[in-house]
């Protein structure tokens, strides 16, 4: 399996607010080096540098002034002599509030943005650019014949809606990979998100669309992030209806019950005649998780890997979540080795 991977990550490494903390992210720059080192120890040596960014690919799936302010927004903080070191909104339009675009850059924070787990450095959008043109990279891949490739994108991506960053994503790279291989001319994609969140950046750029379906097991949103969306009655609409499902699960979920759902999802998409998938791969489902509430142990990856590999369909793995960083490099890995054997 080819890997695609960048280094420009390192120099991203956000301020969240957490626990009422000021924090330095848990989705640190060590969570890709981990799984790179794995990935090498374990014989994933094809690894490359994907191409260029696709900037009209990206706009396809995000709002060509959200992509404008991410690349400029850490300049703009600096130019007007804020004081944190990270650009971060300290508002939001809530309910009754107007859906209007601001001018100012504190107000356009807010605008952009969902909330105040993640914010923007000075390197935010070279890495959220590096981790989309990796996933593209992938999806070309996998669109020229490749039965699979992985995808080890940072800052991960799920989370990125058309036009607003949080929960670490800014770009949204399972996005960019399901829309590559659309252009590629595969006719039906399905989105597997296996992460321990729901992907709702994923699910409301597709919500309207019938050619890209999305589907996800996740934590539920009545007590989990990201709290405002992945319930179980969201289907789709207009066109989408039916091309979206969520199975939320309660904390304390064992590999049991995962599996359970994991099968459902399946079944869905076989039902729903995708020719290819994107798994949007985030391994935050492990029990020694420290942000998660699942009991996933490291075998049950390998399990994962070898039940997708029976799916018998072209699959872009692209990298999500996964907190727990002396075993990240292992649950990532355990996926793709099961995947393969
Ligand atoms: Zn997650």
């Amino acid at each position: 399996m080819r890997i695609y991977a960048t280094t420009a990550h390192h120099q991203h490494h956000c301020l969240e607010l957490d626990d009422g903390r000021l924090i330095q992210s848990w989705e640190s720059p060590d969570r890709a080096d981990i799984v790179d080192a794995e990935l090498l120890a374990r014989g994933f040596t094809d690894v490359r540098q994907p191409g260029d960014l696709d900037r009209l690919l990206v706009e396809t799936v995000h709002v060509p002034a959200y992509v404008a302010f991410l690349e400029t927004a850490h300049e703009r903080w600096v130019a007007e002599g804020r004081a944190g070191s990270c650009a971060m909104s300290n508002g939001w339009p809530a309910r009754r509030m107007r859906d209007i675009r601001p001018e100012g850059l504190q107000a356009q924070l807010g605008y952009y943005s969902f909330a105040a787990d993640c914010s923007i450095t000075a390197d935010t959008w070279v890495a959220a650019a590096d981790a989309a043109r990796t996933a593209d990279a992938a999806a070309q891949h996998v669109a020229a014949g490749a039965p699979s490739a992985f995808a080890r994108c940072r800052p991960p991506g799920h989370h990125a809606s058309g036009d607003q960053f949080g929960g670490y994503c800014y770009l949204n790279n399972a996005a960019v990979a399901a829309e590559r291989l659309r252009q590629s001319g595969v006719d039906r994609v399905a989105v597997l998100d296996v992460d321990y969140h729901h992907g709702n950046g994923t699910q409301d750029i597709f919500y309207h669309r019938d050619d890209v379906s999305f589907c996800s097991i996740h934590a539920d949103p009545k007590v989990e992030f990201p709290y405002f969306l992945g319930h179980a009655d969201e289907e789709g609409m207009d066109g989408g209806v039916g091309a979206n499902l969520n199975v939320p699960l309660p904390h304390g979920t064992q590999s049991g019950d995962w599996f359970t759902a994991l099968e459902t999802l399946l079944q869905w998409i076989e039902r729903r005649a995708a020719e290819a998938i994107v798994v949007s791969l985030g391994v935050d489902t492990f029990v020694d998780d420290p942000i998660s509430q699942f009991q996933l142990v490291s075998e049950d990856f390998i399990r994962l890997g070898q039940r997708l590999a029976r799916v018998d369909r072209p699959m872009v793995f692209v990298m999500e979540g996964g907190y727990a960083t002396e075993a990240l490099g292992t649950n990532m890995v355990n996926v793709l080795e099961g995947f393969l054997s």
